[in-house]
C-alpha cells in the first residue's frame, strides 16, 4: 500500500495511466514517464531541479481524457447542495458530517468574533496570539473528550506533525496502521523515532511488531479512529489491550470520529469507553465542527510539554478568531442537539442499504463514509464524471490514496441530507452504475 507521500511509480510495462493524488490522504505524486520533449516552463526552464516538474504528466494525461475530477470549483456554501458551473448539484462528498458549515448561529458567532477581535492574531499562541476565546475553546473540548487539557493548533495536519515529532524521540518507536491519514504518516516521518507500520486494522501484525521491541523503550501506537477512505473503525479495544501488554502509549486521530461516534459526538475512544487508555486524542475542526483548525487532548503535563516543545504550535500563528468562535458555536450545537447525530446515522443507513441492494461493494464501512469500490482508475473517473453530469458530487479516490486495484468513489453523508436527496442519489447511482457495468 502506498499511503505515504513517497513517489508513486507507474510500472514501466503498465498500460494504466499515471496515478493521481487523492484529495484527502496523500501528497506529492510523480511518475517515471519520460517525455523526450519537456514541457515549456516560464521560469527555470533548464534548471535540473525542475526536471521532475517538466516530466510530470499524470494530471495532463487524465485531463486529456476529459475525466479530470480534481479542483472542481464551488461557488456557494458547503451544504447538501452546492453551486457548480452555474447549477446546483447534490453534495455527497463533504466532511461536514453534521451539516453545520452553513448554520446561521455558527456564521453569526464567526462574524461577532471578527467584530470583537479582528481578522487574525498576528502571532503564535506562545507569544502574542493567545485569546481568551482559545482558552475557552480548549476548556470546552477537554470537557467534551473527557481529558484534563487540550491544545489548539491552526490545522489538524499541524497537530499530527507537531505532536508526534515532539513526543517520539530518538531510539523510540512509532507503530502506525498502513491506512493512517497522510498527516499522521508525515508526523511519523518527521519524528526522530523509528517508524514501523502494520497491516490495516490487523492486530496480529501490530502484536508481532510490539513483541520485537524492548519493553522499557518508549513506543507510540498511532491510528485513525475512523479511517478516512474506507470508513471502518479501528479495533480500539484490541489496540488498547496490546498497548497495555507491551507498555506502549496510544494516539487516536479522530478527525472522522468526532461528531459521528460516541455520546454527544465525543468520538471513537468514548464510543468504546476507552478514553482513559488513549493517552493522546487528536481532532480537527474541518469536518463535523464546521471550521478550520485542530486539537490535541491529553493529561495536563503532556499538554504543558507540547506547549513548549511542539514546533508547529510554537512557530505558527494561532487559530483565527473567526475559526475559533465557529468551533465553539458548533460544539454547543453538537452537544445540545444529539438528534443531529442520530439523523446522520439514519440517513447513512438509508443510502447504505440502497447501494448494497443494488449490488455495489461498500467494503468494510461502518460509518457515514461509504466507499463505493470500482477497482479501476479510469472507470472511477468515468463514474464520478457521469454522476456529476446527473447532478451528484462524489470524490474519486485512486492510488496512492488507496492501493492500485482498490479505486473507489468516496461517498459521505451529512445529517442535513433529506430522504428525497438520498433517493435521488440512489436513482443516479443505479443508472450510472448499470451504464458502466459496475452493477
Ligand atoms: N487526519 C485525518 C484523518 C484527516 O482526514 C484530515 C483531513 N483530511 C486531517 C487529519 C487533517 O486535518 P486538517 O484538515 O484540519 O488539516
Amino acid at each position: 500500500m502506498t499511503h505515504d507521500n513517497q513517489t508513486t511509480l507507474v510500472p514501466p510495462s503498465s498500460s494504466t495511466p499515471a496515478t493521481l493524488p487523492t484529495a484527502c490522504r496523500t501528497g506529492v505524486v510523480a511518475t517515471r514517464v519520460n517525455h523526450s520533449v519537456p514541457k515549456k516552463m516560464a521560469d527555470g526552464d533548464d534548471l535540473p531541479l525542475f526536471n521532475k516538474v517538466r516530466n510530470y504528466t499524470s494530471a495532463s494525461q487524465v485531463r486529456a481524457t476529459g475525466l479530470y475530477p480534481y479542483f472542481r470549483t464551488i461557488s456557494s456554501a458547503q451544504d447538501t447542495e452546492v453551486m457548480m458551473n452555474g447549477r446546483m448539484v447534490l453534495m455527497l462528498g463533504s466532511n461536514s458530517y453534521l451539516g453545520l458549515t452553513n448554520h446561521p448561529k455558527i456564521k453569526a458567532a464567526s462574524m461577532a468574533a471578527v467584530a470583537k477581535y479582528g481578522s487574525g492574531c498576528a502571532g503564535s499562541r506562545f507569544l502574542n496570539g493567545t485569546l481568551d476565546l482559545h482558552i475557552e475553546l480548549e476548556q470546552r473540548l477537554a470537557e467534551l473528550v473527557n481529558k484534563e487539557a487540550v491544545l489548539l493548533y491552526s490545522t489538524g495536519f499541524q497537530v499530527n506533525l507537531g505532536v508526534i515529532s515532539a513526543i517520539v524521540g530518538k531510539d523510540e518507536f512509532i507503530l502506525g496502521d498502513k491506512s493512517n491519514h497522510a498527516s499522521l504518516v508525515e508526523g511519523c516521518r518527521l519524528s526522530l523515532g523509528e517508524f514501523l507500520r502494520f497491516a490495516h486494522n490487523d492486530m496480529a501484525a501490530l502484536e508481532a511488531r510490539l513483541a520485537n521491541i524492548d519493553h522499557a523503550v518508549g513506543k507510540l501506537i498511532v491510528v485513525d479512529g475512523v479511517f478516512s477512505m474506507e470508513g471502518d473503525i479501528i479495533n480500539l479495544p484490541e489496540v488498547c489491550r496490546l498497548a497495555q501488554r507491551y507498555n506502549a502509549a496510544v494516539m487516536v486521530d479522530d478527525a472522522h470520529g468526532i461528531g459521528v461516534l460516541g455520546e454527544k459526538g465525543a468520538g471513537t475512544a468514548p464510543h468504546f469507553g476507552l478514553t482513559s487508555q488513549v493517552q493522546l486524542i487528536m481532532g480537527t475542526f474541518s469536518k463535523s465542527l464546521a471550521s478550520l483548525g485542530g486539537f490535541i487532548a491529553s493529561d495536563a503535563a503532556t499538554i504543558d510539554f507540547l506547549k513548549h516543545n511542539s514546533r508547529t504550535l510554537l512557530f505558527s500563528a494561532s487559530m483565527s478568531p473567526a475559526s475559533a468562535a465557529a468551533v465553539l458555536a458548533a460544539v454547543k450545537i453538537m452537544t445540545s442537539e444529539p438528534q443531529r447525530i442520530a439523523r446522520l446515522w439514519q440517513i447513512t443507513d438509508r443510502l447504505k442499504k440502497g447501494l448494497l441492494s443494488m449490488g455495489f461493494d461498500l467494503g468494510a464501512s461502518q460509518t457515514p463514509i461509504l466507499p463505493v469500490y470500482v477497482r479501476d482508475m479510469i472507470q472511477t473517473f468515468k463514474f464520478c464524471k457521469r454522476l456529476e453530469e446527473e447532478g451528484v458530487f462524489v470524490n474519486p479516490v485512486v492510488s496512492p490514496g488507496v492501493p492500485q486495484g482498490m479505486e473507489l468513489l468516496r461517498v459521505s453523508l451529512m445529517a442535513t441530507h433529506t430522504e428525497k436527496q438520498i433517493d435521488f442519489a440512489l436513482d443516479k447511482f443505479q443508472k450510472v452504475g448499470r451504464e458502466l457495468g459496475i452493477i
